[in-house]
């Protein structure tokens, strides 16, 4: 069995980015970005003032007091979007709103709550700094410069800096195609009458909302009895239309475990199989072998068991690795911090454990207790849990109060 962490550099080396298409900024978000962006122009474009208030000289202020203002003769106003006139000459001010160009011969913007006005004049009461509230032209970064890079993640900021940089379109990646399938003679849909033997359905609507929290969503989910032929010719089906086929149940070792072998005689090339991890032990990842000529990206293939926390906790180990790899994210690793145990845990497997927890912080410090419910059906234990505490593969226990390396549980990213 190899270790978690040759399996995720075996899928990383197996992972093919998707290729690029251009997508107008409003529908970019949860894409990522395919090229790096050049400021097309010095940001702020003009000079512009930070305040509500009056752009002057600020060498005619030196003396200026509550007591004793300095006056200045008003000669005009300019609001956001007005042209940044008429210029300042000394013993004058123009009256200028946030966001308006900063006229010619001003070099200071005084805030309105500093100055009074009347009879075409102003009082200025407090002096100011040369260049004080004004935002200068190229002050936040100059035409040219790298403001975004390729591999970067398109977020809500991202886009607002894309449009601030006048780009109505950008390079992202393609997403992927995904095809779920899971398979049980014993699963039926919530909301249906149970019969004996039968259950519920959960990974289904389980991976794909956490297909949805990433951006992605499955062009097809399917629901497949352990009938050896039906679900061969799904899988093929799945395999030619799909860029990921995501398979649930059926990956292990049991008499209808079939999941593995179809993919195999289907020409898919096992790259790992059983994983020294608890949970997720039994799962499968393979890819497609690019046949002849095309050049095309291969399909990833994966197999994931089928019991519910380990069906999450291995998609969120290895498919949302690969998956944002496809889309072409760089520097995407997990948030992790240490954290005080504050209950003994044991176990007896040599596999790395990923114990379901919560952390919060006591006194200033992380804390972390394991969730109630830790077998791999039971769900609950996931559900309220928001973290993962690493059980490292070669040790059999923790004591109480030992540092711990815990995982926050980002279903997003
Ligand atoms: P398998 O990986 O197919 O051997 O299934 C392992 C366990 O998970 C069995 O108890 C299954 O009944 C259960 N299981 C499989 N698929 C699902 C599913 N979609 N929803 C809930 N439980 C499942
Ligand atoms: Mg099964």
């Amino acid at each position: 069995m190899i270790d978690y962490q040759q399996a995720l550099n075996k899928l990383r080396a197996n992972v093919d980015t998707l290729p690029r298409k251009r997508v107008k900024i409003e529908e970019a978000a949860g894409y990522t970005l395919g090229q790096k962006i050049s400021a097309r122009a010095d940001m702020p474009t003009f000079d512009r003032s930070a305040m509500d208030g009056y752009a002057v000289c600020h060498a005619d202020l030196a003396s200026a007091t509550a007591r004793k203002p300095v006056w200045l003769n008003l000669i005009g106003t300019i609001y956001a979007g007005d042209p940044a006139r008429p210029p300042v000459r000394s013993e004058t001010a123009v009256r200028i709103m946030t966001g308006a160009g900063v006229p010619q011969g001003a070099d200071a913007v005084v805030i309105k709550e500093n100055c009074r006005e009347s009879g075409g004049r102003v009082a200025v009461q407090k002096p100011v700094g040369p260049g004080e509230n004004i935002r200068r032209r190229g002050g936040e970064f100059k035409r040219g410069a790298e403001i975004l890079s390729a591999g970067m993640k398109i977020t809500p900021p991202v886009i607002g800096l894309l449009a601030t940089d006048g780009h109505a379109s950008v390079f992202v990646h393609r997403k992927p195609r995904i095809t779920l399938v899971v398979t049980g003679n014993e699963l039926i849909a919530p909301g249906k009458r149970l019969r004996q033997g039968q259950i519920y359905d959960a990974n289904s609507v389980a991976v794909g909302a956490a297909l949805h929290e990433m951006g992605l969503k499955a062009s097809a989910i399917l629901r497949l009895k352990d009938d050896k032929p039906a679900l061969k010719d799904a899988l093929a089906r799945a395999l030619g239309s799909a860029d990921v086929v995501i398979a649930l149940g059926g990956v292990s070792v049991g008499d209808r475990d079939f999941v593995k072998d179809i993919f195999e005689d289907l020409g898919v090339e096992t790259i790992f199989w059983r994983v020294a991890i608890k949970p997720g032990k039994p799962t499968y990842f393979g890819r497609s072998r690019s046949k002849g000529r095309t050049k095309k990206t291969r399909k990833l293939v994966f197999g994931l068991p089928g019991n519910p926390v380990s069906a999450l906790v291995t998609f969120h180990k290895f498919v949302k690795p690969a998956l944002s790899q496809m889309m072409g994210t760089l520097d995407e690793k997990p948030i992790k911090l240490t954290a005080t145990l504050q209950k003994k845990l044991r176990k007896n497997t040599s596999r790395l454990e990923w114990v379901r927890g919560v952390l919060s912080t006591r006194r200033g410090k992380f804390v972390v207790a394991p969730t109630t419910g830790q077998d791999s059906h039971m769900l609950g234990g996931l559900a309220h849990a928001n973290c993962l505490i690493e059980f490292p593969r070669h040790k059999t226990s923790l004591g109480k109060n030992t540092i711990v390396e815990v995982e926050l549980l980002n279903w997003k990213v």
